[in-house]
């Protein structure tokens, strides 16, 4: 196993057990003893759902948080709801994912050279987060920056995704400009570490519901957005 790998690990296994942020905790517990009908004969997971992907990826995807009955049922990101079956159908697509599914934690899912995270990692109600949780968790994503040092791309959804990952670029010393680049689907630009390292980051709306249900995000804008990804990773890399 690689050092990523263990390291990985060994944050999974704290992420899991924490219990740093009362409301969400009560709340994912709460949805996994109520359950939804259609899932009554599940054993939610009801727990904090760590990053899932390839500890040497050179992409990195970030979410907004656990959907209550997707990643809070499944305990694996992005598995189990239509926002997981949007994004890893694209992933899949582009060479980012094993299969064009995600529908259970053994499914024999895997992401290579892709990781996917989010800026929380506990279901909320409604799907938003506190700030002082989102604050709470971000030492969960300033983590998985430090130990995926190969990541080249970055994929954010939606505009916490894009603004939480660039607070933890700032603070890793890349140039993030002044003001911050906008939100907005398809918005692309490099941030430059005086070090020389570059990172690539793409703007994408998230594939929730709202988004998907209502045609503001369609599956030729989201494999667009991948299909970028891939042309960006695959393309020689400038000394
Ligand atoms: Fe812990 Fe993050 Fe869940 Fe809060 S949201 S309890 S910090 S894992």
């Amino acid at each position: 196993m690689s050092t990523a790998a263990r390291e990985l690990a060994r944050l999974a296994e704290t992420v899991v057990h924490c219990r740093l942020c009362p409301r969400l905790v009560r709340y994912r517990e709460q949805v996994a003893r109520d359950k939804k009908r259609e899932f009554a004969h599940w054993t939610y997971w009801g727990r904090p759902v760590p990053g899932l992907g390839d500890p040497e990826a050179e992409l990195l995807i970030v979410g907004l948080a656990p959907a209550a009955h997707g990643a809070n049922r499944t305990g694996r990101m992005f598995t189990g709801d239509g926002s997981g079956q949007w994004l890893i159908r694209a992933m899949h697509r582009h060479g980012f994912a094993s299969q064009p599914s995600s529908l259970h934690r053994d499914d024999g899912l895997t992401l290579p050279g892709a990781f996917i995270t989010a800026t929380v990692r506990c279901a909320p109600p409604d799907n938003k987060p506190l700030p002082s949780e989102t604050e709470n968790c971000a030492r969960y994503l300033r983590r998985e920056l430090e130990i995926l040092t190969r990541v080249r791309v970055v994929v954010a959804l939606g505009h916490i995704g894009l603004t939480r990952f660039l607070l933890h670029a700032r603070e890793r010393g890349f140039e993030v400009p002044r003001p911050r680049p906008a939100f907005g689907h398809g918005v692309s630009f490099v941030l430059r570490h005086p070090s020389g390292g570059r990172l690539h980051v793409l703007a994408s709306y998230h594939p929730s519901r709202q988004n998907t249900q209502t045609g503001r995000l369609t599956e030729p804008m989201l494999n667009a957005v991948f299909r970028r990804a891939r042309r960006l990773l695959d393309a020689p890399t400038r000394g």
